[in-house]
């Protein structure tokens, strides 16, 4: 059935609803290479209610919605796919509580990072995980939704781990609660508890099992005591040993960051402190008082001098934590477009991955050349294990010419596939990586996904596109 503007029009107002050319133009891209459909209209909804009847408004017509947040994520997620309606959730984007009873505050999903950190920094909280590197934009629920990782990640994990509840509008219309909160006479406290735990079912989900309207996250009191700290080793295998006993640790450190050999020399004309080195570990550690921190950093300063490290003056760290969400868009204004695809590794894994990339690279120099400025692969803790993101980026002059944007893709496909099969593990998969991911597990966790959406979301409505799960 073809769109019924006047009902979504009721639905959220005439302000509220873009259908006009120039207002849809935007949403066809996100802040990748690929290009989605232009959307029939974008609703822009105010309430988890409103987000509600839509949806079984779409329900009844068999509208196809395509969830938004801010739209800057790389890999299609957010993008439609033969039309439909975009639900554009930036409307939603304030602070509910702060509850210091249950440690936990409750945002709206299309509320920015950077606007969380500033209000509760001014309330003397912080959420741990503060946010990926698009953060100044990027929403809360966006990061819920693909389980994002950056900002504090080594000390508190991923978005996920500091999620304790959603408030979740199900595929047809429903709306419900997860966590304790589940409980109307409990605060958002626990995430366990109540059978099974349904939080986890959104997050990473990138929208296909609904649409977040509350997310309620762990809250701490903020650090009295940051200090940072920058080493460089005489190897890539001396770097890595020392992080993996750094990182077993438990450590304090909020941020750690590694550099391999070619970032390292890419980076360090702006470093003259590392002078020689051939990998860099830098980060911070925030502590409550300054005894804690000083013991922290001793216990690093030993592992590291036992590998050979050197101590240095710590620059590139404190630049780091000045600039959390910064860093990735330089790399782009002096770089090119970057073609990324973060995965996960075992600490010691990330060896696996650079190895690999360079063996392709060899087999492949002039292709590789042409097609891209590859800077390195540029990698950081989550807790116990390690992020790590190759820099590949297709210059801004490629930008222009499609048939090279072609071959650029292919090869970033089989980049990707490289680096699953070296046991990397991708979160923001989006559509594309979606695609190559899911052809390459095995099927049965595949059909299990499958057959939830069909379950909660019989008439193919939310995020249909994605992840191809009515092949079975
Ligand atoms: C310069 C730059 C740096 C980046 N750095 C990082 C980084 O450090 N770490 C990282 O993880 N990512 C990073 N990213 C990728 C991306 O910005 C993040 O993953 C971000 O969290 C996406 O949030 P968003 O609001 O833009 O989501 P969108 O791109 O709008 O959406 C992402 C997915 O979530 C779904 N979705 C959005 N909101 C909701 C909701 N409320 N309910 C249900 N589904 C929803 C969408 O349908 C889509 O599938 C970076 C991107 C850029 C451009």
């Amino acid at each position: 059935m073809g769109l019924n503007i006047e009902r979504f029009k009721q639905i959220v107002s005439e302000k509220y609803f873009l259908e006009e050319m120039d207002a849809l133009v935007p949403y066809i891209r996100d802040a990748g290479w690929w290009e989605g459909d232009k959307p029939d209209a974008v609703v822009r909804p105010g309430s988890a209610k409103e987000v509600s009847e839509i949806i079984r408004a779409a329900n009844e017509d068999r509208i196809p919605i395509t969830i938004r947040g801010a739209g800057s994520s790389y890999t299609g997620g957010a993008l439609c796919y033969g039309g439909g309606l975009l639900l554009e959730l930036t409307r939603l984007d304030g602070l509910i509580e702060l509850d210091e009873e249950s440690n936990s505050v409750t945002v709206q999903p299309g509320m920015s990072w950077a606007k969380m950190n500033c209000k509760l920094r001014g309330m003397g909280f912080h959420t741990g995980f503060r946010g990926p590197g698009s953060g100044i934009t990027a929403t809360i629920g966006g990061a819920a939704s693909v389980s994002s990782i950056w900002w504090g990640a080594a000390k508190y994990g991923t978005v996920g781990d500091q999620i304790l509840g959603f408030q979740v509008v199900l595929p047809k219309g429903e709306i419900i609660r997860t966590g304790s909160g589940a409980n109307p006479y409990a605060r958002n406290f626990c995430r366990y508890g109540l059978g099974p735990d349904l939080s986890g079912l959104f997050i990473g989900d990138h929208g296909v099992f609904g649409v977040k309207t509350e997310v309620v996250m762990r809250a701490y009191p903020l650090p009295e005591y940051v200090d940072f700290f920058e080493y460089g080793f005489p190897s890539e295998v001396d770097a890595v040993s020392a992080l993996e006993e750094i990182a077993r640790r438990n450590s304090f450190a909020s941020d750690i960051i590694f550099l391999e050999e070619e970032y390292t020399s890419y980076a360090a004309p702006r470093y003259p402190n590392w002078d020689g080195s051939k990998a860099i570990v830098a980060g911070d550690i925030e502590a409550d008082n300054r005894a804690w921190g000083e013991v922290q950093r001793a216990v690093f300063d030993d592992i590291v001098r036992r590998r050979g490290g050197r101590i240095l003056e710590p620059s590139y760290s404190k630049y780091l934590y000045d600039n959390m969400f910064n860093v990735f868009f330089w790399g782009r204004r002096d770089n090119g477009l970057l073609m990324g695809a973060c995965n996960q590794v075992p600490i010691r894994g990330i060896l696996r991955t650079i190895r690999s990339q360079r063996e392709y690279i060899e087999r492949n120099p002039d292709l590789f050349k042409r097609h891209f400025n590859y800077r390195g692969m540029f990698s950081f803790i989550v807790r116990g294990h390690m992020n790590t993101i190759p820099t590949l980026y297709l210059p801004w002059n490629l930008d222009a010419e499609p048939s090279a944007k072609e071959v650029a893709h292919r090869i970033w496909s089989d980049s990707v596939s490289r680096w699953i099969e070296c046991g990397g593990v991708h979160y923001w998969i989006g559509k594309l990586i979606g695609e190559i991911l899911y052809s390459k597990i095995p099927k049965e966790y595949h059909r299990i996904l499958s057959e939830l959406k069909k379950a909660l979301d019989p008439n193919r409505v939310l995020n249909p596109a994605l992840w191809d799960l009515w092949g079975y």
